[in-house]
Protein backbone atom coordinates (compact mmCIF):
# COMPACT_ATOMS: atom_id res chain seq x y z
CA UNK A 1 0.00 0.00 0.00
CA UNK A 2 1.21 3.59 -0.64
CA UNK A 3 -1.83 5.54 1.44
CA UNK A 4 -1.85 5.02 5.32
CA UNK A 5 -3.45 7.40 7.91
CA UNK A 6 -1.31 9.05 9.99
CA UNK A 7 -2.30 9.92 13.88
CA UNK A 8 -3.92 13.27 13.20
CA UNK A 9 -5.99 11.45 11.13
CA UNK A 10 -4.76 12.93 7.77
CA UNK A 11 -3.29 10.54 4.87
CA UNK A 12 -0.29 10.04 3.64
CA UNK A 13 0.67 8.72 -0.09
CA UNK A 14 4.23 7.74 -0.51
CA UNK A 15 3.95 8.75 -3.97
CA UNK A 16 4.06 11.95 -2.84
CA UNK A 17 7.68 11.89 -2.60
CA UNK A 18 10.05 11.33 -4.60
CA UNK A 19 12.98 9.67 -3.02
CA UNK A 20 13.78 7.49 -0.52
CA UNK A 21 15.86 9.66 1.54
CA UNK A 22 12.70 12.28 1.91
CA UNK A 23 10.28 9.72 2.54
CA UNK A 24 12.65 8.28 5.04
CA UNK A 25 13.22 11.87 6.57
CA UNK A 26 9.66 12.84 6.56
CA UNK A 27 8.36 9.76 8.09
CA UNK A 28 11.26 8.97 10.65
CA UNK A 29 9.53 7.45 13.96
CA UNK A 30 6.01 8.39 12.89
CA UNK A 31 3.06 5.86 13.21
CA UNK A 32 1.15 4.77 10.43
CA UNK A 33 -2.30 3.23 10.09
CA UNK A 34 -4.19 1.45 7.56
CA UNK A 35 -7.43 3.31 6.66
CA UNK A 36 -9.37 0.61 6.05
CA UNK A 37 -8.89 -1.95 9.94
CA UNK A 38 -7.56 0.66 11.77
CA UNK A 39 -4.02 -1.45 12.33
CA UNK A 40 -0.76 -0.48 12.58
CA UNK A 41 1.39 -0.37 9.16
CA UNK A 42 4.89 -1.12 8.96
CA UNK A 43 6.90 1.01 6.48
CA UNK A 44 8.80 -1.03 3.88
CA UNK A 45 12.05 0.26 2.61
CA UNK A 46 13.27 -0.99 -1.18
CA UNK A 47 13.93 0.85 -4.15
CA UNK A 48 12.17 4.14 -4.48
CA UNK A 49 8.94 3.49 -5.79
CA UNK A 50 9.04 -0.14 -3.28
CA UNK A 51 8.69 1.90 -0.61
CA UNK A 52 5.50 0.96 0.88
CA UNK A 53 3.09 0.04 3.42
CA UNK A 54 2.15 -3.23 5.22
CA UNK A 55 0.20 -4.82 7.50
CA UNK A 56 1.97 -6.68 10.52
CA UNK A 57 0.42 -9.58 9.88
CA UNK A 58 -1.28 -10.46 6.34
CA UNK A 59 -4.98 -9.47 7.52
CA UNK A 60 -6.31 -7.05 6.45
CA UNK A 61 -10.38 -7.65 5.61
CA UNK A 62 -9.81 -4.73 2.82
CA UNK A 63 -7.11 -6.33 0.70
CA UNK A 64 -6.45 -9.74 -0.67
CA UNK A 65 -3.93 -9.40 -2.67
CA UNK A 66 -0.35 -9.46 -0.86
CA UNK A 67 1.72 -6.37 -2.69
CA UNK A 68 4.48 -7.76 -5.33
CA UNK A 69 6.58 -5.06 -6.68
CA UNK A 70 4.73 -5.44 -9.73
CA UNK A 71 1.41 -4.85 -8.56
CA UNK A 72 2.53 -1.67 -6.45
CA UNK A 73 4.78 -0.64 -9.82
CA UNK A 74 1.25 -1.27 -11.73
CA UNK A 75 -0.99 0.71 -9.17
CA UNK A 76 1.71 3.78 -9.15
CA UNK A 77 1.74 3.97 -12.53
CA UNK A 78 -1.92 2.99 -13.59
CA UNK A 79 -2.44 5.92 -10.81
CA UNK A 80 -0.24 8.15 -12.66
CA UNK A 81 -1.99 7.33 -16.03
CA UNK A 82 -5.16 8.17 -14.95
CA UNK A 83 -4.21 11.24 -12.93
CA UNK A 84 -2.93 12.75 -15.79
CA UNK A 85 -6.49 12.95 -17.81
CA UNK A 86 -8.39 13.29 -14.76
CA UNK A 87 -7.62 14.93 -11.28
CA UNK A 88 -10.44 13.50 -9.39
CA UNK A 89 -8.25 10.53 -9.10
CA UNK A 90 -7.19 8.82 -5.99
CA UNK A 91 -5.27 6.20 -4.95
CA UNK A 92 -5.97 3.42 -2.87
CA UNK A 93 -9.52 4.89 -2.22
CA UNK A 94 -11.49 3.37 0.56
CA UNK A 95 -15.17 2.72 0.40
CA UNK A 96 -16.33 2.31 3.82
CA UNK A 97 -19.93 1.20 3.16
CA UNK A 98 -18.62 -2.09 1.56
CA UNK A 99 -15.04 -1.83 3.65
CA UNK A 100 -13.30 -2.54 -0.39
CA UNK A 101 -10.19 -0.41 -1.24
CA UNK A 102 -10.07 0.23 -4.57
CA UNK A 103 -6.54 0.16 -6.50
CA UNK A 104 -7.53 3.64 -8.09
CA UNK A 105 -10.49 5.66 -8.27
CA UNK A 106 -11.81 8.21 -10.38
CA UNK A 107 -15.08 10.22 -11.24
CA UNK A 108 -15.89 11.15 -14.74
CA UNK A 109 -19.11 13.14 -14.82
CA UNK A 110 -21.61 10.95 -13.01
CA UNK A 111 -20.02 7.84 -13.47
CA UNK A 112 -17.70 6.87 -10.51
CA UNK A 113 -14.96 3.87 -11.42
CA UNK A 114 -13.00 1.69 -9.69
CA UNK A 115 -10.07 0.05 -10.67
CA UNK A 116 -8.43 -3.33 -9.63
CA UNK A 117 -5.14 -4.38 -11.12
CA UNK A 118 -5.14 -7.80 -10.41
CA UNK A 119 -2.03 -9.55 -10.88
CA UNK A 120 -3.06 -12.79 -8.95
CA UNK A 121 -5.22 -15.27 -9.53
CA UNK A 122 -8.39 -14.98 -7.44
CA UNK A 123 -11.40 -17.48 -7.02
CA UNK A 124 -14.27 -17.04 -9.06
CA UNK A 125 -16.69 -16.43 -5.84
CA UNK A 126 -14.16 -13.37 -5.14
CA UNK A 127 -14.08 -12.14 -8.72
CA UNK A 128 -17.69 -11.91 -8.70
CA UNK A 129 -18.27 -10.71 -4.90
CA UNK A 130 -15.77 -7.68 -5.23
CA UNK A 131 -17.43 -6.88 -8.65
CA UNK A 132 -21.00 -6.91 -7.30
CA UNK A 133 -19.84 -4.73 -3.97
CA UNK A 134 -18.86 -1.79 -6.20
CA UNK A 135 -22.13 -2.38 -7.84
CA UNK A 136 -23.91 -2.18 -5.22
CA UNK A 137 -22.35 1.31 -4.46
CA UNK A 138 -23.01 2.47 -7.94
CA UNK A 139 -19.73 2.69 -9.03
CA UNK A 140 -18.24 0.74 -11.86
CA UNK A 141 -15.30 -1.29 -11.33
CA UNK A 142 -12.55 -1.40 -14.50
CA UNK A 143 -11.07 -4.76 -13.86
CA UNK A 144 -7.50 -4.90 -15.09
CA UNK A 145 -5.21 -8.09 -15.47
CA UNK A 146 -1.07 -7.26 -15.13
CA UNK A 147 0.14 -7.57 -18.55
CA UNK A 148 3.09 -9.92 -17.05
CA UNK A 149 -0.43 -12.25 -15.64
CA UNK A 150 -0.92 -12.43 -19.30
CA UNK A 151 2.38 -12.91 -20.91
CA UNK A 152 3.16 -12.04 -24.58
CA UNK A 153 0.40 -10.58 -26.91
CA UNK A 154 0.09 -13.01 -29.45
CA UNK A 155 -2.22 -12.96 -32.58
CA UNK A 156 -3.56 -16.48 -30.63
CA UNK A 157 -3.93 -16.73 -27.52
CA UNK A 158 -4.73 -19.08 -24.73
CA UNK A 159 -6.94 -17.70 -21.84
CA UNK A 160 -7.21 -19.01 -18.52
CA UNK A 161 -10.93 -19.45 -17.03
CA UNK A 162 -9.24 -16.61 -14.73
CA UNK A 163 -8.50 -14.27 -17.79
CA UNK A 164 -11.84 -15.08 -19.24
CA UNK A 165 -13.22 -13.24 -16.23
CA UNK A 166 -11.67 -9.86 -17.61
CA UNK A 167 -13.65 -9.87 -20.65
CA UNK A 168 -15.56 -6.31 -20.54
CA UNK A 169 -17.96 -4.28 -22.89
CA UNK A 170 -19.06 -1.16 -21.97
CA UNK A 171 -21.93 -0.66 -24.59
CA UNK A 172 -24.03 -3.35 -25.45
CA UNK A 173 -22.93 -2.41 -29.14
CA UNK A 174 -18.86 -2.30 -28.69
CA UNK A 175 -16.87 -5.63 -28.94
CA UNK A 176 -15.70 -6.93 -25.59
CA UNK A 177 -12.27 -6.71 -24.82
CA UNK A 178 -9.58 -7.74 -21.88
CA UNK A 179 -7.76 -4.82 -20.87
CA UNK A 180 -3.84 -4.83 -18.91
CA UNK A 181 -1.37 -2.86 -18.21
CA UNK A 182 2.02 -2.66 -18.77
CA UNK A 183 3.92 -0.83 -15.39
CA UNK A 184 7.04 -1.07 -17.57
CA UNK A 185 5.28 0.73 -20.44
CA UNK A 186 2.39 2.66 -18.88
CA UNK A 187 0.62 1.19 -22.21
CA UNK A 188 -3.03 0.02 -21.98
CA UNK A 189 -3.89 -3.13 -24.16
CA UNK A 190 -6.93 -3.94 -25.16
CA UNK A 191 -7.28 -7.66 -26.07
CA UNK A 192 -10.06 -8.33 -28.34
CA UNK A 193 -11.21 -12.13 -28.99
CA UNK A 194 -12.55 -12.54 -32.45
CA UNK A 195 -12.60 -16.48 -32.33
CA UNK A 196 -11.97 -19.68 -30.65
CA UNK A 197 -11.72 -23.29 -31.64
CA UNK A 198 -11.36 -24.89 -28.27
CA UNK A 199 -10.34 -23.15 -24.93
CA UNK A 200 -6.67 -23.27 -26.05
CA UNK A 201 -6.63 -21.29 -29.17
CA UNK A 202 -8.11 -17.84 -29.52
CA UNK A 203 -7.83 -15.33 -32.04
CA UNK A 204 -7.22 -11.76 -31.03
CA UNK A 205 -7.22 -8.90 -32.78
CA UNK A 206 -5.54 -5.88 -30.25
CA UNK A 207 -4.91 -2.22 -29.28
CA UNK A 208 -2.94 -0.04 -27.83
CA UNK A 209 -3.44 3.24 -25.44
CA UNK A 210 -1.41 5.70 -23.82
CA UNK A 211 -4.52 6.81 -21.98
CA UNK A 212 -7.29 4.64 -20.62
CA UNK A 213 -10.71 5.16 -22.89
CA UNK A 214 -13.85 3.19 -21.60
CA UNK A 215 -15.03 2.40 -25.72
CA UNK A 216 -11.81 2.56 -27.39
CA UNK A 217 -12.92 1.97 -31.34
CA UNK A 218 -12.13 1.85 -34.98
CA UNK A 219 -8.13 1.32 -33.25
CA UNK A 220 -7.92 -2.21 -33.41
CA UNK A 221 -5.19 -4.27 -35.51
CA UNK A 222 -6.64 -6.28 -38.39
CA UNK A 223 -7.53 -10.09 -37.11
CA UNK A 224 -5.01 -12.12 -38.82
CA UNK A 225 -7.03 -14.79 -40.41
CA UNK A 226 -8.14 -17.81 -38.63
CA UNK A 227 -9.57 -19.69 -41.76
CA UNK A 228 -7.01 -21.82 -42.89
CA UNK A 229 -6.53 -22.90 -39.07
CA UNK A 230 -9.74 -23.48 -38.24
CA UNK A 231 -10.23 -25.80 -41.62
CA UNK A 232 -6.92 -27.36 -40.65
CA UNK A 233 -8.54 -27.73 -37.20
CA UNK A 234 -11.88 -29.06 -38.39
CA UNK A 235 -9.59 -31.77 -40.43
CA UNK A 236 -7.96 -32.71 -37.10
CA UNK A 237 -11.13 -33.26 -35.34
CA UNK A 238 -12.48 -35.78 -37.90
CA UNK A 239 -9.63 -37.71 -37.90
CA UNK A 240 -8.36 -37.81 -34.91
CA UNK A 241 -10.27 -35.75 -31.72
CA UNK A 242 -13.46 -37.32 -32.59
CA UNK A 243 -12.09 -40.53 -31.97
CA UNK A 244 -10.51 -39.19 -28.39
CA UNK A 245 -12.11 -40.23 -24.87
CA UNK A 246 -13.82 -37.18 -24.17
CA UNK A 247 -15.74 -37.25 -26.94
CA UNK A 248 -17.40 -40.29 -25.99
CA UNK A 249 -21.01 -38.98 -25.14
CA UNK A 250 -21.26 -37.48 -28.06
CA UNK A 251 -19.71 -40.25 -30.23
CA UNK A 252 -22.05 -42.51 -28.75
CA UNK A 253 -25.01 -40.06 -29.12
CA UNK A 254 -24.01 -39.45 -32.85
CA UNK A 255 -24.02 -43.02 -33.79
CA UNK A 256 -26.64 -44.06 -31.64
CA UNK A 257 -29.76 -41.47 -32.74
CA UNK A 258 -28.02 -40.08 -36.46
CA UNK A 259 -26.45 -43.66 -37.57
CA UNK A 260 -22.99 -41.70 -38.40
CA UNK A 261 -20.16 -41.52 -37.45
CA UNK A 262 -18.77 -38.86 -35.22
CA UNK A 263 -15.86 -37.93 -37.71
CA UNK A 264 -19.01 -38.02 -40.52
CA UNK A 265 -20.37 -35.21 -38.63
CA UNK A 266 -21.87 -32.18 -41.21
CA UNK A 267 -20.77 -29.06 -42.49
CA UNK A 268 -23.00 -27.22 -40.86
CA UNK A 269 -21.60 -27.91 -38.02
CA UNK A 270 -18.91 -25.65 -36.59
CA UNK A 271 -19.72 -22.36 -37.91
CA UNK A 272 -18.26 -18.65 -36.44
CA UNK A 273 -20.31 -16.71 -34.23
CA UNK A 274 -20.52 -13.37 -33.04
CA UNK A 275 -20.94 -14.76 -29.60
CA UNK A 276 -19.09 -17.51 -29.22
CA UNK A 277 -16.99 -16.16 -25.85
CA UNK A 278 -20.06 -17.05 -24.15
CA UNK A 279 -19.31 -20.84 -24.40
CA UNK A 280 -16.60 -22.42 -22.64
CA UNK A 281 -17.19 -25.80 -24.85
CA UNK A 282 -15.26 -25.95 -28.08
CA UNK A 283 -17.80 -24.48 -30.82
CA UNK A 284 -17.60 -27.97 -33.00
CA UNK A 285 -18.73 -29.63 -29.73
CA UNK A 286 -21.76 -27.33 -28.29
CA UNK A 287 -23.03 -26.82 -32.43
CA UNK A 288 -22.74 -30.82 -32.93
CA UNK A 289 -25.01 -30.94 -29.58
CA UNK A 290 -27.28 -28.13 -30.84
CA UNK A 291 -27.85 -29.81 -34.15
CA UNK A 292 -27.95 -33.50 -33.62
CA UNK A 293 -30.57 -32.48 -30.80
CA UNK A 294 -32.39 -30.14 -32.28
CA UNK A 295 -31.96 -29.97 -36.46
CA UNK A 296 -30.82 -33.40 -37.36
CA UNK A 297 -34.09 -35.27 -37.23
CA UNK A 298 -36.37 -32.22 -38.42
CA UNK A 299 -37.36 -33.20 -42.01
CA UNK A 300 -37.14 -30.92 -44.55
CA UNK A 301 -39.61 -27.80 -44.79
CA UNK A 302 -40.68 -28.90 -41.07
CA UNK A 303 -39.94 -25.73 -38.48
CA UNK A 304 -37.49 -25.54 -36.08
CA UNK A 305 -38.86 -23.66 -32.71
CA UNK A 306 -36.20 -21.35 -31.05
CA UNK A 307 -37.60 -21.79 -27.44
CA UNK A 308 -37.16 -25.93 -27.84
CA UNK A 309 -33.77 -25.57 -29.00
CA UNK A 310 -33.17 -22.94 -25.94
CA UNK A 311 -34.62 -25.90 -23.84
CA UNK A 312 -33.00 -28.60 -25.21
CA UNK A 313 -29.45 -26.70 -25.07
CA UNK A 314 -29.76 -26.16 -21.43
CA UNK A 315 -30.57 -29.76 -20.84
CA UNK A 316 -27.06 -29.96 -22.39
CA UNK A 317 -25.67 -27.50 -20.10
CA UNK A 318 -27.58 -28.99 -17.09
CA UNK A 319 -26.06 -32.38 -17.86
CA UNK A 320 -22.56 -30.91 -18.34
CA UNK A 321 -22.14 -31.48 -21.93
CA UNK A 322 -21.56 -27.93 -22.38
CA UNK A 323 -20.49 -25.44 -20.16
CA UNK A 324 -21.28 -21.57 -20.24
CA UNK A 325 -18.93 -19.04 -19.37
CA UNK A 326 -19.56 -16.79 -16.59
CA UNK A 327 -18.29 -13.15 -17.83
CA UNK A 328 -19.63 -11.18 -14.43
CA UNK A 329 -18.34 -8.36 -15.96
CA UNK A 330 -20.53 -8.40 -19.38
CA UNK A 331 -24.39 -7.21 -18.58
CA UNK A 332 -25.90 -7.43 -21.70
CA UNK A 333 -27.14 -10.84 -23.45
CA UNK A 334 -26.63 -13.94 -22.90
CA UNK A 335 -25.52 -17.58 -24.24
CA UNK A 336 -29.01 -17.70 -26.00
CA UNK A 337 -27.40 -14.92 -28.44
CA UNK A 338 -24.31 -18.00 -29.62
CA UNK A 339 -27.60 -19.80 -30.21
CA UNK A 340 -29.43 -17.58 -32.36
CA UNK A 341 -26.16 -16.44 -34.07
CA UNK A 342 -25.87 -19.85 -34.48
CA UNK A 343 -29.38 -20.20 -36.62
CA UNK A 344 -28.90 -17.31 -38.58
CA UNK A 345 -25.70 -18.45 -39.65
CA UNK A 346 -26.94 -21.73 -40.98
CA UNK A 347 -29.78 -19.43 -42.46
CA UNK A 348 -26.68 -17.52 -44.47
CA UNK A 349 -25.28 -21.20 -45.77
CA UNK A 350 -29.03 -21.74 -46.97
CA UNK A 351 -29.80 -24.66 -44.55
CA UNK A 352 -32.77 -23.11 -42.92
CA UNK A 353 -35.18 -19.96 -43.47
CA UNK A 354 -35.76 -17.78 -40.38
CA UNK A 355 -39.59 -17.07 -40.34
CA UNK A 356 -40.17 -15.15 -37.35
CA UNK A 357 -37.63 -14.52 -34.60
CA UNK A 358 -38.94 -17.79 -33.07
CA UNK A 359 -39.58 -19.79 -35.96
CA UNK A 360 -36.93 -21.34 -38.35
CA UNK A 361 -37.61 -23.83 -41.27
CA UNK A 362 -35.32 -26.43 -41.99
CA UNK A 363 -34.57 -26.03 -46.38
CA UNK A 364 -31.78 -27.91 -47.18
CA UNK A 365 -31.08 -31.63 -46.10
CA UNK A 366 -27.38 -32.30 -44.86
CA UNK A 367 -25.43 -33.64 -47.25
CA UNK A 368 -24.65 -37.64 -46.26
CA UNK A 369 -20.43 -37.93 -46.21
CA UNK A 370 -18.84 -41.31 -47.67
CA UNK A 371 -15.87 -40.42 -46.57
CA UNK A 372 -13.71 -38.25 -44.68
CA UNK A 373 -11.87 -35.88 -47.19
CA UNK A 374 -15.54 -34.96 -48.61
CA UNK A 375 -16.47 -33.95 -45.27
CA UNK A 376 -13.20 -31.55 -45.05
CA UNK A 377 -13.90 -30.35 -48.71
CA UNK A 378 -17.70 -29.57 -47.86
CA UNK A 379 -16.46 -28.01 -44.29
CA UNK A 380 -14.13 -25.71 -46.66
CA UNK A 381 -17.28 -24.54 -49.36
CA UNK A 382 -18.93 -24.19 -46.31
CA UNK A 383 -17.02 -21.51 -44.24
CA UNK A 384 -15.59 -20.37 -47.48
CA UNK A 385 -19.05 -19.25 -48.47
CA UNK A 386 -20.56 -18.60 -44.67
CA UNK A 387 -17.03 -15.66 -44.57
CA UNK A 388 -18.04 -14.36 -47.96
CA UNK A 389 -21.32 -13.84 -47.16
CA UNK A 390 -20.51 -11.82 -43.79
CA UNK A 391 -17.91 -9.69 -45.66
CA UNK A 392 -20.47 -8.55 -48.15
ZN1 LIG B 1 -5.99 -2.95 6.97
Amino acid sequence: MFVAKRKDGSFISLLDWKTREDVEHLTKGEQFFCPACHRTLQLKHGQVRKVHFAHMNDSCNASSESETNYHLEGKAKLYESLLHSNDKTTLEHYIPSTNQRADVYTESGNQKYAFEFQCSTIPKSEFSKRTQLYESSRIKPIWILGKEKLGNIQPQMKFSPFQWQFLQRHTPRSPPYILTFCPKTSIFHYIYPTFSFNTSTTYISTATSKVWIENPNNMTTPTPSWKEHFLHYKKKWRYVYSLYKPQHLLRKFCYAKMNIPLSLFPAEIGLPVPSFYRIHTPVIEWQAWLYFDSIFHTPLHSIIHVPTVIQNFKRRIKNSQITIRELPLIKAGSYEDAIVEYLNALVSIGALKRETPIVYRKIKKELPFSSLEEGCKQDRIVLEYLMHIIQS
